[in-house]
């Protein structure tokens, strides 16, 4: 069967001064029915771009995407926008973002229903058993979003996102603006909806320990790319990019990962010199402690590594490959 979503070559491409900032650049992705991918890396490497493309609410420059078997156009029309809207939701990091300020929580909860001809008792009924689900009392149905706990009104962003039964939910880093107390209710409530409905999902996150706990297959983004990818034990016991490695260090070392890595305008200022022409180098070179020669020649592929991941360095190309000629040699003599 074919994957319920197939991202190919994906492009997006931001004007920035003179420059051209590439926010994705290549990327080629796929999610099964029910699946969950993660995909994490540092602020700026286009991990929301990546989902708000494949949701419509950014155009991409180059590339295809697949939904459901169907190629979507680059600019959604509206017909399209509604129809997409049934199959593919979003849970936002600002809670706010999903809702309508002036519009009751059980107002906004009914209006995805609404678009597909739900209304009256029905859509009522279903905002009430939603507005149950996931865990708000009765009473926070006649209330406005600003009245509401961020804790709160994050869960209605999930009720929302879930009630039309969508068969992807992309969550672009759903807690990480709510009270660490809090975070692991959501973070529960969202696996139990996941598993309840079969839902696949596209979880953004810098928090890579929740991306260990939620997702079956992980995606290392870095400057627009994915760096490696694969079942989420592989990369996390046997990363080999040293990308992945310098991130699941960071995340052991307890630090603030942005600290670590150099900040979001160091990140930028590279995105900046980085050539979108495709001859150029590794992206990483700039930062990698075992960037050879070879690293600056061109861009490292996607390669399956020994490890059932897909990798992109050439170092970790060179090594595999030296380990496997070796062999032969070994046993031509
Ligand atoms: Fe480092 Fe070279 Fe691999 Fe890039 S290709 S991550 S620079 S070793
Ligand atoms: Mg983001």
């Amino acid at each position: 069967t074919s994957p319920f979503i197939e991202v190919s070559q994906l492009r997006c491409h931001f004007k920035s001064g003179e420059n051209y900032l590439a926010a994705v650049d290549g990327v080629n992705l796929q999610i099964g029915a029910g699946e969950v991918l993660g995909l994490v890396g540092e602020s700026g490497s286009g991990k929301s771009t990546l989902g708000r493309i494949i949701v419509g609410l950014q155009a991409r420059s180059a590339g295809t995407v697949c939904i459901d078997g169907k190629d979507m156009p680059q600019h959604y029309s509206r017909r399209q926008f509604r129809e997409m809207s049934t199959k593919v939701q979003m849970v936002f990091q600002d809670s706010y973002a999903s809702l309508n300020p002036r519009m009751t929580i059980l107002a906004s909860l009914q209006e995805p229903l609404w678009s597909l001809g739900v209304r009256g008792k029905a859509a009522l009924d279903k905002a009430m058993y939603w507005l149950d689900r996931v865990g708000l009392p009765r009473s926070a149905g006649e209330r406005y979003p600003h009245e509401l706990s961020g804790g709160q009104r994050q869960r209605i962003g999930i009720a929302r996102a879930f009630i039309a039964e969508p068969q992807l939910v992309i969550c672009d880093e759903p807690v990480s603006a709510l009270d660490v107390s809090v975070q692991a209710q959501i973070i529960n409530l969202l696996q139990e909806l996941q598993r309840e409905h079969n839902t696949a999902m596209l979880f953004i996150a810098h928090d890579l320990a929740v991306v260990r706990f939620l997702a079956s297959r992980t995606a290392v983004m870095y400057l627009g790319e994915i760096v490696e990818i694969g079942p989420t034990a592989a990369v996390f016991e046997s990363p080999r990019h040293p990308y992945t490695v310098k991130l699941l260090a960071a995340h052991l070392d307890g630090n603030p990962r942005e600290r670590v890595l150099g900040s979001l305008a160091d990140v930028k200022a590279v995105a900046n010199k980085a050539p979108l022409a495709s001859d150029s180098g590794c992206r990483f070179a700039p930062r990698c402690q075992l960037a050879i020669a070879a690293c600056c020649e061109g861009p490292p592929r996607l390669l399956p590594s020994l490890v059932d991941t897909e990798v992109a360095c050439h170092r970790l190309a060179l090594i595999e490959e030296g380990s496997s000629q070796i062999e032969l040699l070994s046993e031509k003599e």
